[in-house]
């Protein structure tokens, strides 16, 4: 229910582009292919990702012979499911994390702005309710307002945070944060890391200073690094994707801000493009407001 109004204006906005794509015609043809082709790069799915999906549709309507513009609908949900299905396996319908041995360790990177924090309360808050033990690292020290903010939602979900001092070495907090949750037996670790672009030498060398340093303390972590995107930024989200893949490996997405925006289709290209699943939707400023990816789901509530 909050994935269908957290996707309305993507959804109303697709459906009225898609209803001019056709207009008039009723059968599949080039001209209404590359209508499609525009309302999908339109709507932020992407350039390469459209044009596959496009060959796919093509393919069909040459097989077939004859397509009806009335089954575009049930074609082209059937076609970004496929998509989705070779980055997405398993459908979970709860945050879970698979079982390690010691705590969990989620690194979790992108640029300021992005959400990055809010994500991360709404992850701690979900895994708090279901009894599991989480700690926060604030090891992104750049700015005051980042442990500040990430505090405030350790308060807010009642989670404990270990933080430093700003301008402290972003290595130095995740070395603390990880004894700290060995110590205290946690379940998962949760760190917040600098997301500045501006230098991607720099961004490169304290990632991997960062991940270099948690292996010291726990072999093995970060068990995962999950990118956050800002989905309402379209194409800068494709940008930002491509500059954190460069600069470290990230093994899962979070696409954010999703209520606000038209341009839902970023969640489609990017975990095809990058090959990267996405885990988690942001779909409102609130602390339920974090869903766990589920394609069907994704896909129902787009087109239906
Ligand atoms: P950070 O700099 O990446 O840590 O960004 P923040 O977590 O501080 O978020 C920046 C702003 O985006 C805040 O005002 C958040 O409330 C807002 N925000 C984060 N996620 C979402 C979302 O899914 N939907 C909406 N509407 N706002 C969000």
């Amino acid at each position: 229910e909050t994935l269908d109004k957290g996707l309305e204006k993507s959804k109303t906005s697709f459906f009225s582009k898609l209803g001019k794509a056709v207009v008039g015609k009723s059968k599949v043809d080039d001209e209404v292919l590359d209508n499609l082709e525009e309302v999908l790069v339109t709507s932020d799915v992407g350039v390469e990702t459209t044009l596959k999906i496009i060959g796919r549709i093509e393919e069909r309507v040459a097989r077939d012979k004859y397509v009806g513009t009335d089954e575009l609908d049930r074609i082209l949900r059937e076609e970004i499911a496929g998509l989705l299905e070779e980055t997405h396996s398993g459908e979970a319908a709860e945050v879970s994390l698979p079982e390690v041995e010691g705590p969990y360790v989620v690194m979790v990177v992108g640029v300021n702005g992005v959400g990055k924090t809010t994500t991360i309360g709404k992850l701690a808050h979900q895994f708090n309710q279901q009894g599991k033990k989480v700690i926060l690292g604030a090891a992104d020290t750049f700015r005051a307002a980042a442990i500040e903010q990430l505090e405030i939602w350790a308060e807010r979900v009642g989670v404990p945070i270990v933080k430093q001092r700003m301008g402290s070495d972003p290595a130095s907090v995740a070395f603390d944060t990880l004894s700290s949750a060995v110590g205290q037996q946690a379940d998962i670790v949760l760190i917040d890391t600098a997301g500045r672009l501006h230098n991607k030498v720099n961004l490169m060398n304290e990632l991997t200073k960062v991940r270099r340093v948690m292996q010291k303390v726990i072999p093995g972590a970060p068990h995962e690094v999950l990118l956050v995107l800002d989905g309402s930024t379209g194409q800068n989200a494709f940008e930002q994707a491509r500059q954190f893949t460069r600069a470290t490996e990230v093994n899962s997405l979070a696409v954010t801000k999703l209520d606000g925006t038209a341009k839902g289709g970023v969640v489609i290209g990017i975990s095809d493009q990058f090959g990267i699943p996405v885990k988690y939707i942001g779909v409102g400023e609130g602390v339920e407001d974090l869903q766990v990816f589920n394609k069907y789901e994704f896909v129902d509530s787009f087109f239906k």
